[in-house]
């Protein structure tokens, strides 16, 4: 099996390559793709201090696969997950705020039950319990867990009578307290179309463009690590304990030995188990969110989430607010953030999924005009359900999309980190990107078995924040997205 490059490959000349460097040298880590997840590996590989790491990322900047707006700090968006992977999400959310500090859009996430879905609010009430339970318990273990607020805050109802006596408040600039971030969902609810209460939980938003800038900067302060973007892996074979890897780069194809590989490459981590003839079961769903302008919202808006089936016409429906009237959407079906045949899965053949050509086309050269168009108004009619007003806004740009891969065969799974192939080659297996530290520090207990590094707690150089922002627009702006998308919002 081969890369999809093999054309490429066959065509490319090779450099001689170099032995795998002993223990007398340091050892090099080649990490493949630049995501968060490849970015957080070489981090904390970095942070150890006895290795190299030649991290290889085929896009121009790191960090710029598919999308992340929501930190799922507890998994309360999803009703189907286990308890286990909620307070799992929980403890690795609160891990992420501390590597990187300042990625987050503090505000919180107000959970709706329609009126028209089968469930019942009542019945999210025991997860959450247990989830401001075991946050306690984190906070109680170590102060500087306390990243989402008081754990007695975690999670509050509000019920009808109350949201109607904030329908006419004040708008504040900056809500102080749960009743005025309230307020502008009060204004704006038909309160017919959902049942009470309503839930608000301390689940963050997260910003892709400063999740990048934060990689990107603190990697730099690391002379020890190699960051080549614009970079592609095109093969890969054992050298002696370790890797050869063939790279193309700037048009010229070269080779580099490591003395161990981590696969990081999303959804495209088939492809090198192919090359290395790693036989892995997995899932590819490729899915996208929506922009709006809505120059009528007022106020700073929580993020909303109204529940539903998922792959239904009336499936999940999230409102992630941005500033200046700037909304992010998803909607659970088939005509807006899924897509018909959009998630495939491995076969006996080979350990990557094929999405098909017109979805794997979205990705490799964007989007037809028209079907934006139709999408982003599908998202704004299938939020108005909820919000009537909201059926003035009007499409706002580029969508955010891509595919994500989902180790095994559960499409429901959410928290999953790293699996290890064979001796010296690890790959990592994310859904959601708080998960990218756990899968780091995975390995760092491997390596840390076999004496390669002391295995040291987390402890960075701190980065600024107004350069992560500053950096963070400049990458919004040049990946063609507004620039409100990368700058801090929320109280
Ligand atoms: C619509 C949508 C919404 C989402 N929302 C959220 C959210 O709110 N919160 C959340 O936590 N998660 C969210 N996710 C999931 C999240 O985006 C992924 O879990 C995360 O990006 C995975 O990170 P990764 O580093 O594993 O993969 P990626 O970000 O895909 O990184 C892999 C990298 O490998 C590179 N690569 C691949 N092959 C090669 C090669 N041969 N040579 C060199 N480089 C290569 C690619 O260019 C890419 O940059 C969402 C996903 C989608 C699709």
């Amino acid at each position: 099996m081969t890369f999809d490059a093999q054309t490429e490959l066959q065509s490319a000349s090779l450099t001689q390559a170099q032995p795998a460097s002993t223990h007398a040298v340091r050892p090099r880590v080649g990490i493949i793709g630049g995501g968060v997840a490849g970015s957080t590996v070489a981090l904390r590989l970095a942070q150890q201090g006895q290795l190299d790491v030649v991290l290889m990322e085929q896009g121009p900047s790191l960090v710029n696969g598919p999308p992340m707006c929501h930190l799922h700090a507890g998994g309360n968006l999803y009703r189907e997950i286990s308890d286990e992977q909620c307070l799992k999400l929980l403890k690795q959310s609160i891990d992420t705020l501390k590597l990187y500090p300042h990625v987050v859009n503090v505000r919180p996430t107000v959970i709706a039950v329609p009126t028209r879905d089968a469930g019942d609010p009542m019945a999210l009430l025991p997860r959450l319990e247990k989830l401001k339970a075991a946050y306690a318990e984190l906070v109680a273990r170590d102060p500087d867990n306390a990243r989402l607020g008081p754990p007695a805050h975690y999670y509050r109802l509000f019920d009808r009578q109350q949201l109607e006596s904030l329908r006419d408040a004040p708008l504040p600039e900056v809500p102080q307290s749960p009743e005025q971030w309230m307020v502008p969902l009060a204004k704006s609810l038909d309160f017919d179309s959902v049942q009470w209460p309503l839930v608000m939980v301390q689940e963050y938003g997260l910003s892709l463009f400063r999740v990048a800038a934060s990689a990107e900067l603190s990697l730099a302060q690391f002379p020890q690590v190699e960051v080549m973007c614009r970079t592609r892996l095109l093969d890969a074979k054992p050298r002696g304990a370790g890797w050869a890897l063939q790279f193309e780069q700037d048009g010229q194809s070269r080779t580099i030995t490591v003395d161990y590989l981590v696969n990081a490459c999303g959804y495209r981590t088939g492809t090198l188990d192919d090359v290395l003839g790693e036989p892995r079961q997995r899932l590819v769903e490729f899915k996208a969110a929506y922009l709006a302008h809505w120059p009528e919202a007022q106020g700073t808006w929580p993020e909303v989430i109204f529940h539903g089936a998922r792959g239904t016409p009336e499936g999940m429906a999230q409102l992630t607010p941005y500033g200046n009237g700037l909304f992010q959407l998803h909607g659970m079906t088939e005509s807006i953030t899924l897509f018909k045949s959009g998630l495939v899965a491995s076969d006996g053949h080979s350990a990557q999924p094929r999405l098909a050509p017109e979805l794997e086309a979205k990705i490799q050269r964007g989007w037809p005009e028209a079907v934006v168009d139709t999408r982003s108004r599908a998202a704004i009619a299938h939020m108005s359900h909820f919000l009537p007003e909201f059926a003035n806004a009007q499409p706002g740009g580029k969508p955010l999309f891509g595919a994500q891969q989902i180790p095994g065969t559960d499409p429901s799974l959410r928290a999953a980190d790293v699996s290890f192939g064979r001796q010296r080659y690890a790959r990592t297996e994310i859904v959601k990107a708080s998960s990218a530290l756990t899968a780091a520090n995975a390995i760092v207990a491997q390596l840390s078995e076999q004496g390669w590094v002391d295995g040291q707690e987390l402890s960075l150089p701190a980065i600024n924040r107004d350069e992560v922002v500053a950096r963070a627009v400049e990458l919004a702006e040049s990946r063609h997205y507004p620039k409100q998308l990368a700058l801090p919002s929320g109280g």
